[in-house]
């Protein structure tokens, strides 16, 4: 079993679940006592908060690049980002290391499932800028946004309360409108392009097939480490 380089805290509320889904990932395979092998750099998400905020992106970068390098020598033999938004950055963190992009294993099972239009909950970041949107793209999928109010919405829930642990009934009931109305507008799922997000709502809040960033990418990462899958081809 390959060792997996965790680079989280962005927040810790999607980290332990990238933690805890990882090594159930690997009980489910291999049975027994086996868990997963690995290497977590939590990093202190107000310093990266800031750095969004500022749209300082080319030091946060720089954060995350030192993050990765260390868990390269920490014997890290592959690096999952967890959080979406910070993809952004995500051509900084080549550090000799095979890095496992969010968007590819996403792309890769809204694709398995049939769907080429999809509906993307996110960060503000993730939703309006090309980054991630781009990469889906390239993976042949047509990615609706929510309108300006919508993504409001949804980004205001997301740092005010899910990376702060908080989940309301009331924000719930939120997020389904939004992804109603994805759907009125066309999309055939819907992705959670927040890893917290799916802390708050799951399949049974979507009328569509949704799309769980963090499980995918926490079971593409389990599946690699195991041999079992390839990493998804990078798009051209
Ligand atoms: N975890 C979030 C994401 O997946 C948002 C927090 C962050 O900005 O990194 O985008």
């Amino acid at each position: 079993m390959k060792t997996i380089g965790l680079l989280g805290g962005m927040s810790w509320e999607s980290s332990a679940e990238y933690y805890r889904l990882v090594n159930s990932r690997v009980r489910e395979a291999l049975g027994g006592y086996h868990s997963a092998r690995v290497v977590l750099y939590s990093v202190d998400f107000a310093e990266i908060e800031a750095l969004q905020s500022s749209g300082d992106w080319v030091a946060a970068g720089q954060a995350l690049a030192a993050a990765a390098s260390a868990l390269a020598a920490a014997g890290a033999d592959v690096i999952v980002l967890c959080t979406n938004t910070m993809h952004k950055v995500a051509s900084s963190l080549e550090v000799g290391v095979p890095f496992l992009h969010l968007g590819g294993t996403t792309a890769a099972a809204v694709r398995a499932a049939g769907v080429s239009r999809v509906g993307l909950l996110g960060t503000a970041f993730t939703m309006s800028q090309p980054f991630y949107r781009e990469r889906l793209a390239a993976h042949g999928l047509s990615v609706l946004a929510p309108s300006d109010v919508d993504q409001q919405r949804v980004h205001r829930v997301i740092y005010d309360e899910l990376v702060q642990g908080v989940v309301l009934p009331a924000s719930r009931e939120a997020y389904r409108g939004v992804i109603s109305r994805l759907v009125e507008a066309g999309a055939e799922g819907v992705i959670y392009g927040c890893t917290e997000i799916e802390l708050l709502v799951d399949q049974s809040d979507s009328p569509v097939p949704a799309f769980p960033t963090t499980r995918l990418h926490a079971e593409a990462a389990v599946d690699w480490a195991l041999g079992l899958r390839e990493l998804p081809p990078a798009p051209v």
